[in-house]
């Protein structure tokens, strides 16, 4: 296909394959950024429906990354990543821009194939929501090739805010997932607490004006935990893993007298158990890290 070094990105058309609801609000931030855009889409309507915004819509892949040097995919999962990307044998030229959120052993395997079919690979991870795309404070991070991350920086800026990780592919999708893991179950914990509270009769109002109180302790402490676990020093002169043990064992208890599974708090306290067993309780709340897997 086309020489890497030819030119930049931000004077060819740029590829994006998967207009969901992500891949549509990346083509058409692209597009009104002024790039000429090109978007494939398994169902073709969606991409067809971004042609109101100056995008034009190939029916192929192949024809979607003709003349293109930067194919941005965005699809549902590494499956559809390997569907897509699959319809085309000659990658040469171009590079492609992985933003579909997969693990980090998903990033070495499509790293591999992109390079067997001579193109080029970079991961990248969103956290934000397709709304945010385009603001500078979306946050979105890349990892691979330093050098090749560099000849795209600035039409990836345009995107939201751009973080470049390690040449490491995997790095992108170890940060996924540490931090989806929080995200998501913090989340689900934090539902899982106002659904409990509101079928006691807290209100609506009583949870807005509490939960801030929460964030900023949960905000406060966060640093604190990674650095125990980061330096392995766990001693605490506040409150000890056995103490949060017990607190989690009353609210579990009030969360089932009300008739809620509570399955989230369980698992927490099972992690928090697993630590007490092990003969650590007097030490701090992060020194369960240590039960939990490889450190
Ligand atoms: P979405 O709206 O559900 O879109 C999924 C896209 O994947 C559609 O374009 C769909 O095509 C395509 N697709 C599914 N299976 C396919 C296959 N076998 N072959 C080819 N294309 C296939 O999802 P989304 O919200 O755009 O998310 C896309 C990616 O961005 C995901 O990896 C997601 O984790 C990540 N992400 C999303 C958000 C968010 O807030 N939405 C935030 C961060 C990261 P059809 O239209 O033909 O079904």
């Amino acid at each position: 296909m086309n020489d890497h070094s030819e030119t930049t990105s931000c004077s060819r058309p740029i590829t994006v394959l998967g207009c969901g609801l992500m891949g549509t609000a990346i083509a058409r931030t692209l597009s009104d950024n002024g790039f000429s855009v090109t978007a494939w889409n398994r169902t073709h309507a969606k991409a067809q429906a971004l042609e109101v915004d100056g995008v034009r819509a190939a029916t192929t892949v192949a024809d979607a990354v003709a003349g293109s040097d930067l194919a941005i995919v965005c699809v549902a999962n590494t499956d559809a990543v390997r569907a897509a990307l699959s319809q085309v044998d000659d990658w040469s030229g171009v590079t492609v821009v992985n933003v579909t959120s997969g693990t980090p052993d998903d990033a070495s395997a499509l790293d591999s194939w992109v390079t067997t079919q001579s193109g080029a690979y970079l991961e990248g991870t969103i956290a934000c929501y397709p709304s945010d795309i385009g603001d500078p404070h979306a946050l979105l991070c890349y990892s691979g090739q330093e050098s090749l991350f560099d000849q795209h920086r600035s039409t990836l800026a345009r995107l939201g805010m751009t973080h470049y990780l390690s040449a490491n592919i995997r790095s992108c999708n170890v940060l996924l997932a540490w931090w989806g893991s929080f995200y998501g179950a913090s989340l689900s914990a934090y539902i899982e607490a106002v659904a409990y509270a509101i079928s006691e009769g807290v209100t609506t109002d009583e949870l807005l004006a509490t939960t801030p109180m929460a964030t900023e302790l949960i905000t406060h402490t966060v640093p604190q935990l990674a650095t125990a676990i980061g330096t392995g020093d766990h001693i605490t002169d506040q409150a000890t893993l056995d103490t949060f043990l017990d607190a989690s064992r009353l609210c579990l208890n009030a969360m089932h007298s009300a008739g809620h599974n509570a399955n989230i708090l369980t698992a927490a306290y099972r992690n928090m158990l697993a630590a007490s067993d092990a003969g650590l309780g007097s030490e701090g709340l992060s020194v369960q890290s240590t039960v939990l897997g490889p450190q």
